[in-house]
Parts: structure tokens; C-alpha cells; sequence
């Protein structure tokens, strides 16, 4: 028989969100189990450098970060479970949560901080060449290009850190973006604009990724003009996609209410969502922001929310007694 693990408060994802929720629900004497998801230590465990996490003069790495909280949110008594949850049950409480191996969970409360996930172009050419040239993380996978050419999509923070990282790799790297302006952070812009290994294609999309050679991989990417139509095409053996992000709310739609995005709607200041007992904080409810540093403040406002919450159903309990 499948084994039941309960708790009062149940954290699903561990990124900077759900970790700080665990850290404050720890120390409050809530015993929170963090259940850790697909990426254990979300989105920063798939990113270099990070210099703007308050506290830390010196550059640091995200998935040192991310251990880092993993280790405090452990020392104060979290416990982390590696499994993914694949059904909930909010229709009463204890809530009732059930893992990838059929493990039952069940909460007094629920956190959820299950985060975004990158997005893609959804071309069929661009399926077809994942893992052989097309991928949306260069931190991930840039390693893998040393000495190619690469195009990065997209023009916010991501893809311009991304082009900038992929410069370590790569003395030829194209940002190409549907634009003609990025809405990256000045810094960024700036860097990236000085470095001679970087070369800006604006106002221009993928039409498709083109494959070739034996084994197959990406050999160039067809682009068309938005302002004029015209196509043309890019030699590049490595094509990041950096064009955002989704949450990750699959799970629960029809079971909480979201918002057209898909991201879960919150009641203003708080993170309680539209079920009692049920908060969400971090990237998932946050479309924004979405910061490190606001995920984690997020993440404590939900283990704050969790423990009024917790109090005043035990003090009506006691009332009704
Ligand atoms: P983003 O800011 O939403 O930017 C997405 C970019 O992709 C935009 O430039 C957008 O173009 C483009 N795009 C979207 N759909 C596209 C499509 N179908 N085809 C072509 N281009 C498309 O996403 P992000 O860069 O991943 O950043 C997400 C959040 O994380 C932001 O708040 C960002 O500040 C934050 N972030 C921060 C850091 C940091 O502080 N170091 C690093 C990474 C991310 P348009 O501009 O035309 O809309």
C-alpha cells in the first residue's frame, strides 16, 4: 500500500519561493515538508552568476545559492522530499496530494510554489531539433557549442544574459529580436552592446530552425523581416530560445482559480488564493516581479499566511469545543 505522509503545512516546489516558506514555517514549529518537484532548487539552479540576491558583495552562483537555502531550511527542521506531486484534491481538508510513485501527502495547508518553466516558439522544427542544436537554457547547454555560432531569441534579461554568457563558448553569437528595442535591464543592455563577440539582428523572427548534417543537428535559422517580410537566414549550430517564462499551474487548473495567463490569482498583499488554506507565492502567482529576492519574500509572506491561518482555525476549533 502506498505510504501517507502528513504535515501541517506541505510546500510544493523548492525554488527561493517555496525554501524561504520552509525556512519561516520551520522556525514558526509547523515541521514543513517541502516537496521538491521536477527541478529541485527551481530556475536559479539552471543560471550562472547571479550579483543581484541581496547580502553577497561577491558574484555568486545560483545553484550554490540554492543550496545554501536548502541547507538552512534543513538546519531549522524542513524536511525535502524528492518526488513530484501529479494530483491534488482541494475539495476538503486535510488537503490530499499524491506523488509520482503514488505516495499520499496530506496538508493542513498548502504552499504552492511550483514556479515557471521557459517558453518555447512551438514550431514543429524546433521540436524536432531539441537536443540537437535547440535548447532553451545556454547555461544548461552552451558547453556543448564551444567555438560554433549561436543565436539567442528573444530580448529581455534572460536572452541578453544568456547571448552574454554564451560569449565564454563562443566568439560568434547573434541576439535576434522581433523588435527594435530590448526590454532587458540598462546594465545588461550596455554590456551587451559593448561586447565585440555579440552581434544585435532586430525586428526579425524565427520562421524555422533549419536541421542538417549526420547526425542531424541545427545548421542555421530561417528569420523573416517583420517590418518588410523579408526572409534570411542565419548559420548557427546552437539556438537558444529565451523568450520567457510559463508557471507552473497545469496541475491545478479547475481546482484554484487562475488568471488568463495561467498564473494563480491571490487576494492583494496576501498569498492566500481562492481556497482557504491553499497559498501560492513566488514566480507561479507572480508575473511581474519574479525575482529571486521576491520569490523568497514571498515565499515568507505564505509561511506568515499559513500560520495565522493554522491559529485561527485551532482557536475556532477550540471555541466550537
Ligand atoms: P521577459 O522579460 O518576459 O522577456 C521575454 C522576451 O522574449 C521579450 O523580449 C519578448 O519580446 C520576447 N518574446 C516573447 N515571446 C516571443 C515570441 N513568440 N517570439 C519572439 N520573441 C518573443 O522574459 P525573461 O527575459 O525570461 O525574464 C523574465 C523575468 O525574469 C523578468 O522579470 C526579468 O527581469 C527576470 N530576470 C531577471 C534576471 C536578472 O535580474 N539577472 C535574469 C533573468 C530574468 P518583446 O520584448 O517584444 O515582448
Amino acid at each position: 500500500m502506498a505510504a501517507t505522509i502528513s504535515t501541517r503545512m506541505l510546500i510544493l516546489g523548492s525554488g527561493p519561493a517555496g525554501l524561504s516558506a520552509a525556512i519561516y514555517g520551520a522556525r514558526a514549529g509547523l515541521a514543513p515538508i517541502v516537496v521538491q518537484g521536477i527541478q529541485p532548487g527551481g530556475q536559479l539552479t539552471i543560471t550562472t552568476d547571479v550579483e543581484n540576491y541581496p547580502g553577497f558583495a561577491d558574484v555568486i552562483q545560483g545553484p550554490w545559492l540554492m543550496e545554501q537555502m536548502q541547507k538552512q531550511a534543513e538546519h531549522v527542521g524542513a524536511k525535502m522530499v524528492w518526488d513530484t506531486i501529479v494530483e491534488v484534491d482541494f475539495s476538503r481538508r486535510p488537503f490530499r496530494l499524491v506523488g509520482d510513485g503514488g505516495t499520499v501527502y496530506t496538508g493542513d495547508t498548502i504552499v504552492i510554489a511550483t514556479g515557471a518553466q521557459a517558453r518555447w516558439l512551438n514550431l514543429p522544427s524546433e521540436e524536432h531539433l531539441k537536443g540537437r542544436g535547440v535548447s532553451a537554457c545556454a547555461t544548461c547547454d552552451g558547453f556543448f557549442y564551444r567555438g560554433k555560432k549561436v543565436a539567442v531569441i528573444g530580448g529581455g534579461n534572460t536572452a541578453v544574459e544568456e547571448a552574454i554568457y554564451m560569449t565564454n563558448h563562443s566568439h560568434d553569437v547573434t541576439l535576434i529580436h522581433r523588435r527594435d528595442s530590448l526590454r532587458a535591464e540598462k546594465i545588461l543592455q550596455d554590456r551587451l552592446f559593448a561586447h565585440p563577440s555579440i552581434n544585435v539582428l532586430w525586428n526579425k523572427e524565427v520562421v524555422q530552425f533549419v536541421g542538417g548534417g549526420q547526425p542531424e543537428g541545427l545548421v542555421a535559422v530561417e528569420l523573416r523581416d517583420t517590418r518588410t517580410g523579408e526572409v534570411s537566414r542565419l548559420e548557427a549550430e546552437g539556438g537558444f530560445v529565451a523568450i520567457g517564462h510559463s508557471p507552473a499551474t497545469e496541475l491545478f487548473k479547475g481546482k484554484i482559480a487562475l488568471d488568463a495567463d495561467g498564473y494563480i490569482k491571490v487576494e492583494t498583499g496576501t498569498t492566500r488564493t481562492s481556497i482557504d488554506g491553499v497559498f501560492a507565492c513566488g514566480d507561479v502567482m507572480d508575473k511581474v516581479y519574479r525575482q529571486a529576492v521576491t520569490a523568497a519574500g514571498t515565499g515568507c509572506m505564505a509561511a506568515l499566511d499559513c500560520e495565522r491561518f493554522l491559529a485561527e482555525a485551532e482557536f475556532e476549533a477550540s471555541v466550537a469545543a
